[in-house]
């Protein structure tokens, strides 16, 4: 299948935490950008002789504002980290998308457990206004779970929190792998988020899971998930991974 191909313009960047950064695009030609919540786009970004072709998942909250947010994680020696975070506003970017099928569906009533490692939370904010309509409807619960080296990293955290505060039927966990926040905080959890998952219980007869980032993490949870009779009808995947 064929993809339009369009120019970006980025508006504005910032660090969202020590290792990520957020970067705010809009459509050169002023053609508003639309995506369905847990999509990606693709950048196409010139090195050296050839192109590189990196994805970032859409992170902006529909109806919150006019940019298309991405979050880049700081890759050591990574080819596009660099030019995205050396990236001004004005820049512009040649992109394709959205792609991808890691969005919500028509489920039946039951639990949705959602997980991430760092950028990986980005589709589920996109996902936000679409999880209050599930939760609304009472027919459905979900928790959140982000695995993260520490508290200064919790990408998007405060929309989680106050996500949770406002909607009972939604938990969030933070999994902190190294450092926990002082004073504790509720949500907190020391260890990984392959392994919080497991202490939710679970069950594949009503919940059904979606895992997103490193593919590490993914591997190691499908694998779990598998064993205790999940199978490709309830677990979806998105793995962050360089495809040249
Ligand atoms: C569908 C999809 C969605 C994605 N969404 C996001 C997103 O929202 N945010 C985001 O930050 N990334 C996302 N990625 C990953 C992203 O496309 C790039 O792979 C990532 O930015 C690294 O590219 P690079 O050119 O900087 O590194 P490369 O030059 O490709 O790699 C340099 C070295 O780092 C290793 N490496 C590559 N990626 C990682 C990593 N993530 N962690 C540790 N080591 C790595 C490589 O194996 C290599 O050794 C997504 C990938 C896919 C397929």
């Amino acid at each position: 299948m064929s993809h339009e191909r369009f120019t970006f313009v980025l508006q504005s960047s910032l660090m969202a935490t020590p290792r990520v950064r957020q970067l705010n695009f809009r459509r050169e030609d002023g053609t508003p950008f639309s995506s369905a919540p847990g999509q990606f786009i693709t950048l196409h970004l010139p090195w050296q002789d050839m192109e590189l072709r990196r994805s970032y998942s859409v992170a902006t909250i529909p109806g919150s504002v006019d940019d298309v947010q991405i979050a880049v994680t700081h890759v050591e020696g990574g080819r596009a980290t660099k030019l995205l975070f050396d990236m001004t506003p004005g820049a512009r970017v040649e992109a394709t998308g959205p792609f991808g099928r890691f969005m919500l569906r028509d489920d039946p009533p039951g639990r949705y457990l959602l997980v991430a490692t760092g950028t990986g939370i980005s589709p589920y904010r996109a996902m936000l206004p679409q999880l209050r309509a599930r939760l609304d409807g009472k027919q459905h619960t979900a928790a959140l779970l982000l695995g993260v080296r520490g508290p200064d990293e919790l990408l998007f955290g405060e929309d989680f929190v106050s996500f949770a505060r406002e909607n009972p039927a939604f938990e969030f966990i933070a999994s902190y792998s190294r450092r926990m926040p002082e004073p504790p905080v509720a949500h907190a959890r020391k260890g990984y988020v392959q392994d919080h998952l497991m202490e939710l219980k679970p069950d594949p007869t009503r919940d059904i899971v979606y895992l997103c980032g490193n593919p590490d993490m993914i591997d190691t949870a499908v694998e779990r998930l598998k064993a205790i009779g999940f199978d490709n009808h309830n677990l979806r995947r998105e793995k962050y991974v360089s495809s040249n």
